[in-house]
């Protein structure tokens, strides 16, 4: 899994995605948010949508959220350059951040699944409700089932805290780092 990334198709999808007209997004982003991290890594972080940060500057989670969520997966000792790549389901922001619409999340997921199958990670972290809905499974409680391990398609699953939610509840915090070191422990101990 994941070290046998291949580039050469990884880069071909990331300048596909670049110029992708799908959906309406196409018409009012700034930038395509195609995903940051090192992409042969064993941890794949999915988030819902790109903000305005990410829209701005093209990379993913850049925002207030965005710092909380590298600086509490720092404190665990995974950095965003070694040991995890981060996407969103869509590739495009959403106007004032609005719910991505049925159609928005259709358009894109055949980029979001090419990435998984390309960069293949061991497990995978969704990132709040609505992704841990999308790929889990559609009736997920994060207050009830974040830092659960799901098997699914024979890769691993968990769904966490979106840090825009512990941003706007600082008690869920210590619940989201306790997920994150569930997950440097599976990491640790699978190697
Ligand atoms: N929220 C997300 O889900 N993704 C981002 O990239 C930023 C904020």
């Amino acid at each position: 899994m994941g070290i046998n990334l291949n580039l050469e198709e990884f880069n071909k999808l990331r300048d596909e995605v670049q110029i992708c007209n799908a959906c309406e997004l196409f018409m009012t982003r700034k930038n395509v948010v195609f995903g940051d991290g090192n992409p042969h890594a064993k941890i794949l972080l999915i988030g819902e949508a790109p903000g305005e940060c990410e829209d701005n500057t093209g990379l993913p989670f850049v925002g207030r959220g965005g710092k909380l969520l590298t600086e509490m997966l720092k404190e665990i000792g995974l950095k965003r350059e070694e040991d995890y790549y981060i996407i969103n389901m869509l590739k495009c922001r959403p106007p004032q951040n609005r719910d991505p619409h049925p159609a928005e999340m259709k358009a894109c997921s055949k980029y979001l699944q090419k990435q998984i199958e390309l960069i293949n990670p061991e497990i995978i972290v969704c990132v709040g409700r609505i992704a841990a809905m999308q790929l889990i499974k559609s009736d997920f409680k994060v207050t009830k089932e974040h830092g659960e391990f799901f098997e699914k398609d024979g890769r691993l699953y968990m769904g966490t805290f979106h840090p825009a939610a512990i941003l706007r509840n600082m008690t869920q915090k210590p619940f989201a780092m306790e997920d994150l070191k569930k997950l440097k422990e599976y990491i640790n101990t699978h190697k």
